[in-house]
């Protein structure tokens, strides 16, 4: 994703931050600088690029700070309960740097959340070619796979070939499908498809509507119509993230006329405009409630801001990997969670986990999350699987003292490095990396025994 390439300006922006032997304003103005081209970089708008620094500026006063306050810490980190004690006293509201570049990307609204045991109408709408149709598909996909019963009323009457093209990724996909040939009112067929689906306790019900090339008055006039018809819970505008800034004219043309609840920005897999994309969508005040980052079904991510801006930033995303792999009720996860929830993170339970990545496929945006891992130029999905696949040939040939004792057994141990190599038939360096992977995760279930977990133990955002 080019995202990364913003995330590793930022970084290595921070970066310079920690290699200062002496924090001072000098020091605070080339971190602004720095951070100033890296936004401009990814096309964040210069209004929002003028604000964030006007606010680090004037909330970041070095000379304000307590003694004894850890600059670094208070600069970077997100939460700094150090710096909150100093902020309190002061009455000054909070702020860091990371926290002001997540607000870039912060909507105000609260995006719809579906509920089990109830039909959730969810409505998509967007310009053609936006990705509408696909993004339909993955979000059925993505609900099915967690266990809830999806169907997908095409009533795209005016692009030839939307029923097909719907009705053949609702087959790959295994998900429901309802659409008519014959029938050219669009608005008696989402109301046929949502009656039926409904009847049949359908938890989810995704109604794809026509796409137009540009926003004309008759596309809003349907989108409209079917919205007064079917009145859907959830109103999705899909968005092309290559259109950078002008998304935020597009967005506010489409929420003027119809109620769009959230939003999705697809094609963030491959170009310079993503910044500019997401921080414009979130200008309007409309959530970001999904990314596109592939073509594949599987590759549609759920988006929190404050974990994105942990993934470009290198710090990965392991919160986002448990919580998947949770929601898709995959094997042992309980078990995981618990022990995780204790603090207890062996190279036994990385391999399981690794196990199950393999299981679910989409292994390249799987590898995004990975701390260690995400820094690397986005692979194809075969070189990631490979690199999956090396990690567990090396760790089927660690012995069980090896798989479940401290990871210090092996990193401070190169004779037993070579050892496991041999019989894993891998370069040493692979055996370095999986340590470099391993650490995060490990410090991850550290940490995770003092979160305070939700009332069904849900994750608390990191
Ligand atoms: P619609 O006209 O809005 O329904 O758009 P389609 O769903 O037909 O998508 C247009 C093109 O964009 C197709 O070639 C899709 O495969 C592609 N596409 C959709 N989402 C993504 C994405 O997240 N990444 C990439 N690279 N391509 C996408």
């Amino acid at each position: 994703m080019v995202l990364t390439e913003l995330g590793s300006s930022l970084a290595n922006a921070l970066a310079k931050i920690n290699r200062a032997p002496k924090i001072d304003d000098k020091i605070l103005q080339i971190l602004i600088a720095d951070i100033e081209r890296a936004l401009l970089g990814a096309d964040v708008s210069t209004k929002l690029v003028e604000k964030l620094k006007g606010n680090i500026r004037e909330k970041l006063r070095l000379s304000e700070l307590p003694a004894g306050v850890d600059v670094k810490r208070v600069i970077e980190k997100v939460e700094c309960a150090q710096y909150k004690v100093a902020i309190q006293t002061k009455k000054q509201k909070g702020i860091t740097v990371i926290k002001e570049i997540t607000s870039l990307l912060d909507s105000e609204r609260v995006a719809y959340v579906p509920r089990r045991g109830k039909s959730n109408v969810i409505m998509f709408v967007g310009l053609q070619g936006s990705g509408k149709t696909t993004t339909c598909t993955k979000l059925g996909y993505y609900y099915r796979v967690r266990g809830w019963k999806v169907g997908l009323v095409c009533c795209d009457t005016f692009r030839a070939g939307a029923f097909d093209q719907l009705e053949q990724n609702a087959i790959k996909a295994k998900i429901h499908f309802y659409g008519d040939r014959v029938e050219t009112d669009p608005v008696k067929i989402a109301l046929e498809g949502v009656k039926r689906f409904k009847e049949k306790k359908f938890e989810i019900i995704i109604v794809d509507t026509s796409g137009r090339h540009k926003q004309e008055e008759s596309l809003f006039e349907e989108m409209e119509m079917i919205a007064h018809a079917v009145k859907p819970d959830d109103t999705i505008l899909v968005v092309d993230s290559t259109n950078g800034q002008q998304l935020e004219a597009q967005a506010e043309a489409f929420r003027k006329r119809v109620d769009v609840a959230s939003v999705i920005v697809t094609k963030l897999d491959g170009h310079a405009k993503g910044g500019g994309a997401l921080s414009a969508v979130a200008a309007t005040k409309a959530p970001i409630v999904f990314i596109g980052v592939g073509e594949h079904f599987n590759e549609l991510q759920k988006f929190d801001t404050q974990r994105f801006v942990n993934r470009i930033l290198g710090r990965g995303d392991i919160a986002t990997i448990v919580e998947d792999m949770k929601e898709q009720k995959l094997d042992d996860q309980k078990e995981l969670l618990e022990k995780m929830k204790k603090g207890i993170f062996t190279l036994r339970m990385m391999r399981d986990q690794f196990q199950n990545i393999l299981k679910m496929g989409s292994f390249g945006s799987m590898m995004q999350m990975i701390p260690g891992l995400n820094n690397l130029p986005k692979e194809s999905e075969e070189a990631s699987q490979q690199r999956l696949q090396n990690f567990l040939v090396i760790m089927d040939s660690m012995t069980a003292e090896e798989l479940d004792g401290d990871i210090s057994l092996i990193e401070t141990n190169p004779a037993r490095q070579r050892r496991i190599c041999r019989g894993a038939g891998v370069h040493i360096n692979f055996i370095r990396e999986l340590v470099m992977v391993y650490k995060p995760f490990a410090g991850f279930a550290k940490n995770m025994k003092k979160m305070p977990f939700g009332k069904n133990g849900e994750m608390p955002k990191n």
